[in-house]
């Protein structure tokens, strides 16, 4: 009896048999907090079934979930997630940013593991009645330029082994405190992926918001951290396209080849990249402003238009046009770290240097990150993307 236990030889495995004792497996992963890393005090919830449909959203304090162990997301990673910020503007208003096109991409990627649709405007109702609860409290008046980070996510409830779409469903937002990006530089530093690891592959899921594409990220994350770098800058393929950085997307500012002046980042022909809403924001702003000379001053500083071009851009490209001096600025963009600059790139054993200007020098790089903050904060919103709550 209970032989398999013999062939586990420490005493810190010893199977402790606690059949006959309730159930204590009841304490919460991360207990609810008002630290950075914490939670608020609220999640809102909302169940969908096969049989009924969507249920009536819910609001509840912040606690654990019940979960069957055989969960489809536990064991098939049916999950997917968006990131939303509440932004509180200069004026003292709440505002949310494009979030239609965070419900629209929370469609997309439930669809991309089975989980059920939902008609993103429901989800834009809920989530913005969720957002002002939670801001009085957690993003109070007077708290100007500051934000509050939700996390909608999507999870396969049925309790089942065998591997089949999702009969029940979660969706669950929760609101976090993000602690702000923080670099000892003035910019980051980027390690470029091992030639034996891909994110993501043509056919593959690298479009969709899943979880499922980031777990298999952090050996080579953890790698670069232990390095000293702040992220993984994602390689494609034999040519060594530049992807995304971490979880942002990625922009260089360059001369072309050509001679033309461009901002430039990976375009989503086959289906690997994350369209990030900021990314489509700066590419939309930098298409508007064109063809006003006046929108790029920056520290005194008239710049020149930049093209906004989405085409597969390899490490070899950045490399060459470095040494030949055409590059001249780098950074990463999503909701989280908004706008971040680039510093350098490690790859196989080079160091590429990118200038980061100070932002009193003026910079694209600032210059964009206004443009972004204006809008976001309540100052300028020349296209209509945000909405108070
Ligand atoms: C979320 C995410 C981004 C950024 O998207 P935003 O909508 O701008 O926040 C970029 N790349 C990946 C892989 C992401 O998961």
């Amino acid at each position: 009896m209970m032989d398999f236990l013999h062939s586990v030889d420490s005493a810190a495995l010893k199977l402790v048999d606690r059949r006959s004792e309730p159930n204590d497996l009841k304490s919460p992963i991360q207990p609810p907090s008002d630290s950075q890393t914490g939670c608020t005090d609220h999640i809102l919830i909302w169940q969908w079934n096969e049989l009924s449909g969507w249920g009536h959203p819910e609001i509840r304090p912040y606690g654990p979930l019940p979960i069957m162990p055989s969960a489809s997301v536990l064991q098939y990673a049916t999950a997917c997630f968006e990131g939303i910020k509440v932004y509180r503007g200069y004026d003292d208003k709440l505002r949310l940013f494009r979030i239609s096109l965070n419900c629209e991409r929370m469609v997309k990627s439930s669809m991309r593991v089975k989980l059920p649709e939902f008609a993103p405007a429901d989800l834009e109702a809920i989530i913005s009645r969720f957002a002002a609860i939670e801001a009085e409290k957690w993003l109070p008046p007077g708290l100007k330029g500051k934000t509050l980070y939700l996390r909608p996510t999507h999870i396969g409830t049925t309790a089942s082994l065998g591997l089949q779409k999702p009969r029940h469903s979660l969706l669950y937002v929760v609101a976090t405190l993000l602690p702000g990006f923080s670099t000892k530089r003035s910019g980051m530093r980027l390690l470029t992926s091992p030639a034996n690891t891909i994110r993501a592959w043509p056919g593959g899921f690298g479009n969709a918001k899943l979880g499922a594409n980031y777990g298999p990220t952090l050996v080579a994350h953890d790698e670069a951290i232990r390095s000293d770098f702040d992220q993984i800058l994602w390689l494609s393929g034999p040519e060594g396209y530049v992807t995304e950085a971490g979880a942002s997307n990625f922009f260089v500012i360059w001369i072309s080849p050509g001679g033309e002046l461009q901002i430039v980042t990976a375009g989503l022909h086959n289906g690997i990249i994350l369209e990030g809403i900021t990314r489509r924001s700066i590419l939309e702003l930098v298409r508007y402003k064109s063809l006003q000379e006046e929108a790029w001053i920056v520290a005194n500083r008239q710049l020149k238009p930049l093209t906004a071009v989405e085409r597969d851009i390899s490490i070899q490209e950045i490399q060459a046009a470095v040494s030949e001096g055409r590059l001249l600025e780098a950074f990463a963009s999503g909701t989280a770290y908004f706008i971040t600059p680039v510093e350098q790139i490690h790859h196989r054993g080079q160091d590429i240097d990118i200038a980061t200007p100070s932002e009193e020098s003026g910079s694209y790089t600032s210059l964009i990150k206004n443009w972004l903050s204006n809008v976001v904060y309540g100052r300028d919103d020349p296209l209509g993307w945000t909405q108070t709550i």
